[in-house]
């Protein structure tokens, strides 16, 4: 079967790889398509995952199965690739993604392939009818989607809550969306005017070129709160973000940090959390709940996606790589 394995830093090579086989209980799917995810480009520039297959937002058809679910051969499915235990420390307090076994469980090889291999844990967890309704690239959304609705309950988004925000690719775009079906007043910023126009267009109350953190923060209270953010949603990868954050949130706000950052020493605002009273936490993949409860908001058109994705075929994936990083698209959906 054909995959796409990585190549070098920077891109895949289009490779005939062994079709897995169903040995034990799980199925074999049939990829229709994977959306391309940040934390795929990550781990291509990071070097660590060479000769190996990437992709984990996953539309396919069920080809064969041996489960003790409800599934069956020729089911459409969307899923997604960790599971956690359940039990162990990490679980007992909520921090699935820190669980050993989440960051051990996937998908094989991985998404940007013919096919897939995924176990019964899958099935039982992770596995889910694709909605009728849904268009294919749409589908593909449930995980990074239940990301964003993790990060919203983790910071305790509340109605009502003045929300910011900062960077307005297709992370941000879900997050302000999310955020407003909990309730919140949610504003946005970015550089790019194409994305502070879509964000108008999915239903953001405010929304503010960052070009200047000054007038950008400045703008954000006169428009909102004087006081400033209950919550600040960090989701752009750009180091000038965090002193744009800090000067949007309010005194015992919270900074939820959802976006990995190539320098990784810009140090710590011991004083500013310590005399302002805030709270600074991350976020990172999703819990088994929050992908059914994505895949149901999706379903339910509660979450606008039109306009977000461009579709690639697998011979054009590093197309979809390079489009991505010079910001020239928001999402690439890679049709299989
Ligand atoms: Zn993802
Ligand atoms: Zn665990």
């Amino acid at each position: 079967m054909r995959a796409a394995v990585v190549k070098n830093l920077k891109e895949f090579d289009i490779k005939d790889l062994q079709k897995p086989t169903l040995k034990d209980m799980g199925a074999i799917i049939k990829i229709i398509g994977c959306g391309l995810c940040g934390s795929d480009i990550v781990k291509l520039l990071h070097g660590s995952h060479i000769n190996k297959v990437l992709g984990h937002e996953v539309l396919g058809t069920i080809e064969e199965i041996n489960s003790t679910t409800s599934f069956k051969k020729g089911d459409k499915v969307v899923l997604a690739h960790h599971i956690p235990c359940f039990n162990c420390d990490y679980c007992r307090k909520h921090n699935y993604s820190m669980c050993e076994k989440f960051k051990k469980t996937n998908i094989t090889p991985g998404g940007f392939a013919e096919y897939i291999y995924i176990t019964e844990d899958h099935l039982k967890n992770t596995v889910f009818h694709a909605p009728q309704n849904l268009n294919d690239s749409t589908s593909v959304f449930m995980e990074p989607l239940a990301c964003c609705l993790r990060a919203i309950k983790r910071a305790n988004t509340e109605k009502n809550d003045n929300v910011m925000v900062i960077g307005l690719g297709s992370i941000g775009l879900l997050m302000g969306q999310a955020a407003k079906c909990y309730g919140a007043k949610v504003s946005g910023c970015d550089i790019l005017d194409e994305r502070i126009a879509l964000a108008q267009k999915v239903g953001f109350d405010n929304v503010f070129k960052s070009d200047s953190d000054e007038k950008t923060s400045s703008e954000f209270k006169s428009k909102t709160k004087k006081t400033g953010a209950d919550i600040v949603f960090l989701t752009s990868g750009s180091k000038s973000s965090l002193s744009l954050a800090l000067k949007c949130v309010r005194n015992g706000g919270v900074i939820l940090v959802f976006a990995s950052i190539s320098d990784d020493n810009l140090g710590f605002a011991n004083n500013q959390i310590y005399y302002r009273e805030l709270t600074v936490l991350g976020s990172y993949s999703p819990a088994c709940s929050d992908l059914e409860e994505a895949l149901t908001l999706l379903k339910d058109g509660k979450i606008n996606v039109n306009g977000f994705t461009k579709e690639y075929s697998l011979d054009n994936i590093n197309n979809a790589i390079s489009d991505t990083l010079n910001k020239k698209i928001l999402k690439a959906y890679i049709k299989i």
